[in-house]
């Protein structure tokens, strides 16, 4: 067994899970599969995150699991979902100075950890989760396969991505076993949509660009866009895929303007345009299909720059 988990929890007093800023599916349901693991084999783990968790992420089990400050010292911290411990944001924590293991599945991940746990080749990190817990012989309640599933279904962009192999099919088809929902998880995580996106959803689409003869899809949300709208950042999840179904288009880039005033970008693309090498230029990472980065600057040049370099990617 490459991770027992019983062992583990006698090695080490205080073990936490961290997981990357802007949690998706993936991140959280990667860090509460984990949670149920370590509590089945008696050990109480602590879940960090630099942010609440989204809204419409909190129906899921053990989302109130999650602290956003770091309380005590750790002497074991498991990095799940984050290929780079930047990507942790501001939890604040002297990482350097514990042991630490990575379960991850980052193409881009760096080797940062004591003990690490990254395949590129599985779709998504809860795979991951799920198959330690087999190995573990942890029983996977409902809850916990909604979890697990919930992260399969977002890495792979709902089951859309080149990354939906026969693999992530085969272990949604465990997840539906063991009681996950799909249907339910579908609505909730695709479909539903709260507040005022559907206002985000009309002004964005109705103002998408097209550059490289239609080849490249643009569109941009600014602060006084969202504050107008009344909508938070996370309502701009999804935007992005209507981009790419546009016809021609190969890939979609959406600029969300912080609170901070930098530029959280989004890169997605169809199948063989390796969009995280776009998000690589720009100090980001992620998927060949699914990938993203933080710019600074003026809007115009950050805009220009995306744009010159994901024209280098269509074919
Ligand atoms: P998003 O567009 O925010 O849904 O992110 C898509 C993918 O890119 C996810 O797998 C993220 O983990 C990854 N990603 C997003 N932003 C960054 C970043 N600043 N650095 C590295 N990876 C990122
Ligand atoms: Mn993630
Ligand atoms: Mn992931």
């Amino acid at each position: 067994m490459k991770i027992n988990l019983k062992e583990l929890s006698t090695k080490y007093d205080n073990i936490a899970v961290v997981i990357h800023t802007r949690p998706d599916g993936d991140a959280i349901g990667s860090a509460i599969g984990l949670y149920h693991g370590f509590s089945m084999v008696g050990k109480e783990i602590d879940l960090l995150c630099d942010m609440e968790i989204p809204r419409k992420m909190s129906f899921l089990y053990g989302t109130d699991k999650f602290k956003t400050t770091v309380e005590k010292k750790y002497d074991f911290v498991i990095f799940s979902d984050c290929g780079d411990p930047s990507r942790v944001g501001n939890i604040d924590m002297d990482w350097r100075s514990t042991k630490t293991m990575c379960i991850d599945h980052h193409q881009s991940s760096t080797n940062f950890c004591d003990i690490p746990n990254v395949d590129p080749s599985s779709a998504s990190t809860c795979q991951l989760v799920l198959d330690i817990l087999e190995e573990n012989q942890i029983e996977i309640t409902p809850d916990v396969a909604n979890c697990l599933y919930a992260g399969l279904m977002t890495d792979t962009g709902n089951f859309s991505h080149t990354n939906a192999t026969a693999k992530a099919f085969s272990d949604a088809s465990k997840l539906c076993n063991y009681g996950a929902c799909p249907n339910v998880l579908n609505r909730r995580i695709f479909k539903l949509m709260e507040g005022n996106k559907i206002k985000l959803l009309g002004n964005t689409m109705s103002n998408l660009k097209f550059f490289e003869d239609g080849r490249v899809a643009f569109f941009y949300m600014s602060l006084e866009l969202l504050e107008k709208l009344e909508v938070g950042s996370s309502a701009s999840e999804g935007l992005i895929d209507f981009a790419l179904s546009v016809e021609n288009v190969q890939i979609a880039i959406a600029v969300m303007q912080s609170a901070d005033k930098t530029f959280k970008v989004s890169l997605r693309s169809i199948s063989d345009i390796e969009v995280n090498r776009v998000a690589e230029h720009f100090g980001g990472g992620g998927h060949k299909q699914a990938a993203g980065c933080t710019l600074n600057g003026y809007y115009e040049d950050v805009k220009d720059k995306l744009i010159r370099q994901a024209s280098f990617y269509t074919i």
